[in-house]
């Protein structure tokens, strides 16, 4: 390091000390991060901090969350009644959400070649045997691409069926990996999550669209339904689900335990009989689902806003805790450590508990579609929705033009731990609504804590919050939004592009049905 850079850094610390902290990463003095007022914000944060209070209810009184549900608008309507108690504005701003599933009793028993009760859960969105116990051979098939399915297609008549491998579920307690059971993992991940990412175009809506019709084929074929692996350690499992893909048979999540079981069953030439029953509800009208919206405003650019945002929704394993109750209560209690510190933001700071996230960023989606009139007054989106970690820094979006004002906004939190900023594009989450209309919008990376085990699962509850972890966090939602809301200018508009369309996966229309059995 250089005299001359030492030197520059000294000056930016005094600087820093003094709450002014120059920046001229983009344009000028636009970008220049007062930090004044951040000491104010931190120490309501972290010693009068209502985050954990908050969380409970809303995990143990109010519990799981599912977009649709009674407990979801009750949810909006207690974050609006808190909004409001902490003295901002606050309203609920209803979207045309789709048809709602209600889960209903269930049960799996393995009846051969012993008898087993299986930890199992309905998949979302996905229709039940109407009560009927339903009971057929396990078989597992590679359902991978149109070519292997039509090599199997025959076997799946009156069965429960594996599309594919167990997943690679690293036992943690034994010994640690290899580099070789690493890149095993990786290859599995890839095939999993990624799977048509190095395939040309044509050949990704190809497999696209055969991802789609698979449970239509499987149907067609006579299958009694589909099973998942939970693909998590200790019998954890996973949910997902949308109304923009209700499935046409019954698909169920199982242990992993029990997926690889079946597996080897199966290769023992002992396959497994299942007896299942399951009772859900689906209805098809479309319903409304509510945003709850709540404002601090400016004292100089009221039109102008900074949002906060999180989704309020939830799965309905657990009590949707770490995703996403953590997030939401973080972004409830950085409205109330602003508006209780006493500080005055320039611009208005909106905060957003959204809706209808896991079924697609849909509330989302509709809220920026509802707004876009106001994008170009939008300074920035803020996102926190990666579980009950601490903020350890700030993922770019590629915008790594901004990377020098992130650090800055960052600089009196950084000694809380929120000390990176890295050029990461942060998927999955309700930032990625805001993206098209050109908005700046970003998920701040958090501390893991466990995050893979708590999420979509049963063990999503209050009692993995760590209140340490949410009162940073609270304090670094609010500090960023704040200087934010204060910066001279607006930060540069990202690139524009069509937002994509909310609207039910496609199917190939030779596997609808129509009239009676339709789906
Ligand atoms: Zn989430």
């Amino acid at each position: 390091m250089t005299r001359g850079s030492i030197v520059r850094l000294y000056v930016l610390a005094v600087a820093a000390a003094f709450g002014v902290l120059p920046i001229r990463a983009v344009r000028g003095q636009e970008l220049t991060v007062d930090t004044t007022g951040a000491g104010a914000l931190i120490d309501e944060a972290l010693n009068r901090s209502e985050v954990m209070q908050n969380l409970q209810y809303l995990s143990d009184v109010i519990g799981p969350r599912l977009t649709g549900s009674a407990a979801a608008r009750r949810a909006n309507d207690w974050t609006l009644e808190r909004f409001k108690a902490y003295g901002l504005d606050a309203r609920l701003e209803p979207w045309q959400f789709g048809g709602t599933w209600t889960r209903g009793p269930m049960r799996v028993r393995m009846t051969a070649p012993r008898s087993h009760d299986v930890s199992a859960a309905s998949w979302a969105w996905a229709p039940g045997t109407g009560g009927a116990t339903v009971t057929g051979p396990v078989v597992r098939i590679d359902a991978t691409t149109p070519d292997s399915f039509a090599v199997h297609r025959g076997r799946v008549k009156q069965a429960w069926v594996m599309t594919r491998a167990p997943s690679l579920v690293w036992n943690n307690d034994g010994p640690p990996m290899t580099a070789a059971d690493s890149e095993r993992q990786r290859d599995v991940f890839r095939t999993v999550f990624t799977p048509f990412r190095d395939a040309d175009s044509v050949t990704r809506a190809r497999r696209q669209q055969f991802a789609n019709d698979l449970p239509y084929l499987l149907r067609r074929a006579g299958a009694l339904g589909i099973l998942v692996d939970g693909s998590k350690e200790h019998a954890l499992l996973n949910m997902s689900g949308s109304p923009n893909r209700i499935l046409p048979l019954p698909q169920v999540v199982i242990t992993h335990e029990d997926y690889a079981l079946f597996d080897r069953l199966l290769q023992a030439g002992a396959p497994p009989r299942l007896a299942v029953s399951i009772s859900n509800t689906i209805t098809r009208d479309s319903v409304p689902q509510w945003n709850t919206v709540a404002e601090i405003p400016g004292s100089e650019r009221p039109g102008q806003v900074v949002i906060v945002g999180a989704h309020l929704d939830s799965w309905d394993l657990g009590t949707g805790t770490t995703d996403n109750g953590t997030g939401a209560m973080c972004t409830l209690e950085a409205a109330r450590i602003i508006a209780r510190s006493g500080v005055r933001p320039k611009r208005s700071i909106r905060f957003v508990l959204f809706t209808g996230e896991e079924q697609g960023l849909i509330g989302s989606r509709k809220y920026a579609e509802a707004h876009a009139g106001e994008a170009d007054s939008i300074q920035a989106v803020i996102v926190l929705d990666n579980g009950t970690g601490a903020i350890s820094g700030q993922a770019l979006q590629g915008r790594t033009d901004l990377e020098g004002l992130w650090r800055a906004v960052l600089a009196p939190v950084a000694r809380l731990g929120a000390d990176s900023v890295v050029n990461r594009n942060k998927t999955g989450t309700d930032h990625l609504s805001f993206l098209p209309y050109g908005v700046p919008g970003f998920n701040f990376n958090q501390l893991e804590r466990g995050y893979g085990h708590t999420h979509h699962s049963q063990s999503d509850t209050y009692d993995m919050a760590v209140a340490s972890d949410l009162m940073q966090a609270s304090a670094v939602m609010a500090v960023s939004a704040y200087e934010l809301a204060n910066l001279p200018g607006l930060i540069p508009r990202g690139e524009r592009s069509a937002p994509t369309p909310v609207e039910a996966v496609k199917v190939s229309d030779s596997l609808i049905v129509t009239g009676r059995g339709s789906h």
